[in-house]
């Protein structure tokens, strides 16, 4: 049986294994600012190097995250106060810290690339929030690093904005992802396939540790090097598991369950990432680096967000085998940490492959179960499901707003049922209600307590492109409005909030955005 821990409980278990040591305050003239604990910097200097930031000219406070900074500890006064804008955007030092960026590799697009790294993020500072669990704090396009390869270092405002939409409306889906603290804009000027202003996003996670972070130690490093960094991150994310006679096999399998789990989450959401390289996913399981990503609108099952991905390579639906071949090239790196015998490394990464295919299946499935307002697991479900998703790819159907609207058939008589629900198929989509209804009737229960618990996993509001469009041209034009206005609406995605009902709607029939999002940010 699968015994997944949900991330509340998994986090709530490091915290309290964690000695829960208060956080030390340092003076920064203002009022106080977490004591900074270097973890991943003081690892040496094999991991990465120390970056001074470059300047943002004419910084422009767009957006600060008042409830993420009190929840990792940082006090919300020092936040509006004009001392807190120059220290996230690289404008002053953040006291007794030294940024730092780090080194990975990657495979990209399934190409190997042996030398990645940190080339526009740094690592501002490292402490505990207050109930003990780590905190990074990262600026992402504040300047070039060692590891830029030639590029300017900075991030553009629109890609800015769109990382800080969609990592705010996946976490308040309840999906793991890194955070979203602050956002500067200003007057700098950068070139990519259109001319654009340059930005600094603040933005924390436990930590930052990525696949290719694994990759990297594994190519070029020693074997020392590499277990070094998996005692790293097993010290400080996974501490429970510091004492296991196999500490590294257990450390893998939460990394293969937990990266399984993210990604049964994403499907069941619509949530395409768009560049599922080796050195975007973390080993915590959270959703990292939010480039062309898009919440799908019509259920198309080979939807590509990504418009540089001419091969459909991280297509929606190739995006769990993408996961469990992301989790190989892992495994693959980490075999001498998984058994000094090649054949029984080989063994060990199958066993955990394996596993990777049981997890997704089953949180896939209860998902799915929970979105169609299934609590019984039958032998028909995927069945069932199948055919509703026939329906909604011929009916072309709005992927979120159907399976909203699913919760209202539950209710209402099956001729209006089928006004709200995807259209040109009547006859079929007549049966699919009936056997479908037939298999909530025989579960029992009461139709509303039904169709609410339906509503609390299937969102009203996704984050829609045309929406972080409007939200972009707005900061262009250095108005933060639309971009609070559509967080506010994101935060609460399973309510019904009246007044907000164009949040909800796919863009205008005819008017439909083509957005043509790729990989230059
Ligand atoms: P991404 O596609 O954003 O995940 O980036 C892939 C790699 O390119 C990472 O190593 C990034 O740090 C680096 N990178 C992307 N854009 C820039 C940039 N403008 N300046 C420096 N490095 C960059
Ligand atoms: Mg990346």
């Amino acid at each position: 049986m699968v015994c997944l821990r949900s991330a509340g409980a998994r986090h709530a278990a490091v915290a309290a294994r964690l000695s829960a040591k208060p956080a030390g305050i340092v003076p920064d003239g203002v009022v106080n600012l977490p004591l900074g604990e270097p973890r991943f910097a003081a690892l040496g200097p094999a991991y990465g190097q120390p970056v001074a930031a470059l300047p943002l000219p004419d910084a422009l406070r767009l957006y600060f995250n008042a409830a993420l900074a009190d929840q990792i500890g940082l006090d919300p006064r020092w936040c509006q106060s004009a001392a807190a804008l120059p220290l996230l955007t690289g404008n002053a030092a953040w006291p007794g810290q030294t940024p730092s960026a780090s080194v990975y590799a990657g495979h990209q697009f399934g190409v190997w690339v042996s030398q990645l790294g940190d080339g526009r993020v740094l690592t501002l500072a490292e402490w505990r929030a207050p109930d003990g669990s780590p905190v990074e704090l990262q600026l992402k396009g504040a300047g070039p690093t060692p590891y830029a390869r030639g590029s300017d270092g900075r991030a553009t405002l629109a890609s800015s904005v769109r990382e800080l939409l969609a990592c705010e409306a996946l976490h308040a889906l309840g999906v793991p992802t890194t955070r979203a603290l602050s956002l500067a804009g200003s007057s700098l000027s950068v070139q990519r396939d259109e001319l654009d202003t340059a930005a600094v996003l603040g933005r924390t996670a436990p930590c930052f540790v990525r696949f290719g972070h694994f990759e990297f130690h594994a190519r070029h490093g020693t074997p020392q090097q590499l277990a070094l960094l998996a005692d790293h991150v097993i010290e400080h994310h996974f501490p429970y598991l510091a004492n296991q006679p196999q500490r590294h096999a257990a450390w893998l399998a939460e990394v293969v369950e937990l990266t399984a789990a993210l990604f049964a989450h994403w499907q069941t959401l619509g949530f395409c990432h768009g560049v599922l390289n080796t050195d975007n996913l973390s080993v915590l399981g959270l959703t990292l680096d939010y480039g062309p990503y898009g919440f799908m609108e019509r259920f198309r099952p080979h939807h590509v967000c990504n418009a540089s991905d001419h091969e459909g390579r991280y297509a929606y639906t190739a995006q769990p085998a993408i996961g469990r071949w992301n989790c190989e090239r892992l495994l693959g790196a980490c075999a001498g940490l998984l058994a000094p015998q090649p054949e029984a490394a080989r063994e060990q990464a199958q066993a955990l492959l394996a596993r990777y295919d049981e997890v997704y299946r089953q949180e896939v499935m209860r998902r799915w179960r929970a979105k169609l307002g299934l609590r019984e697991a039958r032998a028909g479900d995927a069945g069932l499901l199948n055919r509703w998703l026939t329906l909604l790819q011929r009916g072309k159907a709005d992927f979120t707003l159907a399976f909203r609207r699913l919760a209202d058939a539950i209710q209402i008589d099956p001729a209006e049922a089928l006004i709200c629900l995807p259209a040109g198929q009547d006859a079929a989509l007549r049966d699919w209600l009936d056997d479908w209804r037939a298999r909530l009737a025989s579960e029992g229960g009461s139709p509303a307590g039904r169709a609410s618990a339906m509503r609390r996993v299937n969102p009203r509001y996704v984050l829609r492109n045309h929406l972080a469009q409007a939200a972009i041209e707005g900061a262009q034009r250095g108005s933060s409005v639309e971009l609070h206005r559509l967080l506010a609406v994101l935060a609460r995605p399973f309510d019904e909030q009246p007044g907000a009902e164009h949040y909800a709607a796919p863009p205008a029939q005819g008017l439909e955005l083509e957005l043509e999002i790729g990989c230059s940010a």
